[in-house]
C-alpha cells in the first residue's frame, strides 16, 4: 500500500443536483466526503440551467406514476418508478424546503404549482423560470460550508482505480498534475453527453465521462439510445445553440414557421405545436433540411410581458425577436447510462452512480418533463446514505505516462468534429439501420485512434475525448441493436417509399 496515499470515505465526482445530494447524505453519516467537480462555476453543471421545475407527488404517488409510465410508452421500470414518486416529498421538503430554504413560486393559497406536457396534475414546483439556479446555488453553498465535505473545483476525475472487481478511487487531474485518490466509495454523478452532438442545450465540456469511466472498468450501461432532443433551442448563425426555448411559449400560443414562412406542424400532428418533443424535434430537423431554416412566431402572445427572461436572452445575442427566433432540435438529456439500483449501486463493488449519468429506470425510452433534478435528488441522497461507512483501500496504481497538459489542438478538434458529426447525421432524432452500422464502423476507428493517443499522453482533454469516443460509440451501438422505434429512439421506417422526386 502507498504510504502518502490520499485517502477519502466518499468520493463523489461532480457537482451538479445528484453529486450534492450524494456528498450531503454521506456527511450525514459522519463520513468526510470528498467532491471533485470538473466546474469552476455553478454554471458548469445542467442542473445550474434547468427551467421548468422540480415536480412532486401531489394527492396521491399513483397519479404521478402514471404520468411517467405513459410517457416512457410503458417503458420505465415500475418498481423504479415507485421509489421517485414514493421519496419525492420527503427528499424535496427535507433538502429544498428545509434545509437549504428555497423559496419556490408562491399563489395566494401556498405553492404555485405548474403543469407541463405529458402531466395530468399541476405538481412542478418552480421559481421564475429559472428553477436550477435558485436550487443549484444554495445546494452548492450548504454543501461547501459542511465540515464534512471538501470540494475540489477545476478538479477532473480521468479514470477509475479498480483491483480485482472493487472500485478504490479515481485517478484526478487537476492543474496539469494527476495523482490516485483512494476511496471507501467512489458516487459518479457527472450528467449527461451534450458535447456528442454539435447542438446541444448542455453547458460546455459534458462529455459524458462518467459513463465512459464506468463502462472502460467494466460496469454494465444500459439505454443509450434514448437521447431526448429539444425541439425549439434558440440557434444562431453558426448553428451555435444560444439558449433554450421552453416549450411553454408553444403552449401559449407560439407558431413553428419554415424558411417560406409557412406554418408546418398541422401538417405533421393533429394537435401541431403541442406535439409530443419527438414528433415536433424531426418535423423541425425536415424543414430545416428543405427550406433552411426555421423559426418560432411569438406574434400570436405577449411575448414580452409573458417570458420578459428570454427576451432578455435575445437580446443578449442581438436576436430581433419580433422577427421570430431562429430554432433547431439540440440534445437535452440522456434517458439511459450506467445501470443502478434502487440505492445508484453500479455492477461494481463499492462504485455508485446518481444523476443524469446513471440508468435508474426511471425514464425507460422517454422521460417525463421536470423528473430529473427530483431523479438526482432522490437517488443522491439514497446512494450517499448507502455509499457511507466503507473504508478506503489504497492499492498500488500504475504510474501515469508522461503528462502533456496540451493535447495538440488540431488533433481534438478534427475528432470531435468527426464525432459529432456523425452522431448527429446517423445517431440523432432520427435512425437509418444501415447507417447506425456506418456510424459504428467510423466510431470504432476514431476510438482506436485516440486509444492509442491515450497510450503517450495524459491530459484532460484527451480523456475528454476518450470518454466521449467511448460513449458515443455506446449510444450508436445500443440503438443499432433495438430494432423497436419506441419513445426518443426513432428508427426511418425503411418500407416506407422514398419521397418523389420534384420537378425542379
Ligand atoms: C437547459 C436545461 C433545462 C432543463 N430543465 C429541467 C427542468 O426544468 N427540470 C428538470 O427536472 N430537469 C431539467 N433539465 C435536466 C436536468 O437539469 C439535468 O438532467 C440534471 O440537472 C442533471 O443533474 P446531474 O447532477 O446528474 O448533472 P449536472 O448537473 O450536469 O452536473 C454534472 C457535474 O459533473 C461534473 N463533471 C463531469 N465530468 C466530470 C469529471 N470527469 N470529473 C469531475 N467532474 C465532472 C460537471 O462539471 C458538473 O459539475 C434541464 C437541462 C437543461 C440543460
Amino acid at each position: 500500500m502507498p504510504d502518502d496515499a490520499t485517502t477519502t470515505d466518499v468520493l463523489v465526482i461532480g457537482s451538479g443536483i445528484a453529486g450534492l445530494a450524494a456528498a450531503l447524505a454521506a456527511a450525514r453519516e459522519d463520513d468526510d466526503v470528498t467532491l471533485a467537480t470538473k466546474a469552476t462555476r455553478p454554471e458548469g453543471a445542467s442542473s445550474w440551467w434547468a427551467q421548468g421545475g422540480i415536480a412532486v407527488s401531489r394527492d396521491t404517488p399513483e397519479e404521478f406514476k402514471a404520468d411517467i409510465m405513459a410517457a416512457s410508452d410503458g417503458t420505465a421500470d415500475p418498481d423504479a418508478v415507485d421509489v421517485l414518486v414514493e421519496n419525492a416529498n420527503e427528499a424535496v421538503e427535507d433538502v429544498l424546503l428545509e434545509t437549504l430554504d428555497v423559496e419556490f413560486d408562491q399563489n395566494g393559497s401556498g405553492h404555485d404549482f405548474t403543469r407541463e406536457a405529458a402531466h395530468s396534475e399541476d405538481r412542478i414546483l418552480h421559481v421564475d423560470a429559472a428553477t436550477g439556479k435558485h436550487i443549484h446555488v444554495p445546494f452548492l453553498n450548504y454543501v461547501d460550508d459542511h465540515d464534512g465535505v471538501e470540494i475540489l473545483d477545476d478538479t477532473a476525475a480521468l479514470e477509475l482505480v479498480r483491483h480485482e472487481g472493487r472500485v478504490h478511487g479515481a485517478m484526478l487531474e487537476s492543474d496539469g498534475e494527476v495523482e490516485p485518490y483512494f476511496a471507501g466509495s467512489v458516487v459518479l454523478a457527472t450528467g449527461g453527453i451534450g458535447d456528442l452532438y454539435p447542438r446541444t442545450t448542455n453547458p460546455d465540456n459534458t462529455t459524458g465521462d462518467g459513463i465512459g469511466m464506468a463502462a472502460l472498468a467494466g460496469a454494465e450501461i444500459e439505454d443509450m439510445e434514448y437521447v431526448q432532443f429539444h425541439p425549439t433551442a434558440c440557434v444562431l448563425e453558426d448553428n451555435e445553440v444560444a439558449f433554450l426555448v421552453s416549450e411553454a411559449v408553444r403552449g401559449e400560443g407560439g407558431l413553428l414557421r419554415n424558411g417560406d414562412g409557412e406554418r408546418f406542424m398541422p401538417g405533421y400532428h393533429a394537435d401541431a405545436e403541442l406535439a409530443p418533443r419527438d414528433v415536433v424535434a424531426r418535423a423541425v430537423k425536415a424543414e430545416r433540411e428543405a427550406t433552411g431554416e426555421v423559426t418560432l412566431d411569438v406574434s400570436p402572445l405577449d411575448f414580452a410581458a409573458e417570458f420578459p427572461g428570454l427576451v432578455e436572452r435575445c437580446e443578449e445575442h442581438g436576436i430581433d425577436w419580433t422577427e421570430g427566433i431562429p430554432v433547431a432540435p439540440a440534445e437535452h438529456f440522456l434517458c439511459g447510462g450506467i445501470s443502478v439500483d434502487d440505492r445508484g449501486r453500479t455492477t461494481l463493488d463499492q462504485l455508485y452512480a446518481v444523476g443524469e449519468c446513471s440508468r435508474t429506470g426511471v425514464h425507460g425510452a422517454n422521460r417525463l418533463a421536470s423528473t430529473s433534478l427530483l431523479e438526482g435528488l432522490v437517488w443522491g441522497l439514497r446512494a450517499g446514505e448507502d455509499a457511507a461507512g466503507a473504508e478506503p483501500e489504497p492499492i498500488e496504481t500504475p504510474e501515469l505516462l508522461e503528462r502533456d497538459p496540451d493535447l495538440p489542438e488540431r488533433f481534438a478538434r478534427d475528432k470531435f468534429q468527426r464525432l459529432t458529426r456523425v452522431m448527429d447525421e446517423n445517431v440523432g432524432v432520427e435512425r437509418d439501420p444501415a447507417e447506425l452500422q456506418r456510424a459504428m464502423a467510423v466510431l470504432r476507428r476514431l476510438k482506436g485512434e485516440v486509444d492509442a493517443y491515450v497510450r503517450t499522453r495524459t491530459s484532460r482533454s484527451l480523456y475528454e475525448l476518450r470518454h466521449a469516443s467511448v460513449t458515443a460509440l455506446l449510444v450508436a451501438r445500443h440503438a443499432a441493436e433495438n430494432e423497436e422505434s419506441v419513445g426518443t429512439h426513432n428508427l426511418v421506417d425503411a418500407s416506407e417509399d422514398p419521397p418523389e422526386p420534384t420537378a425542379d
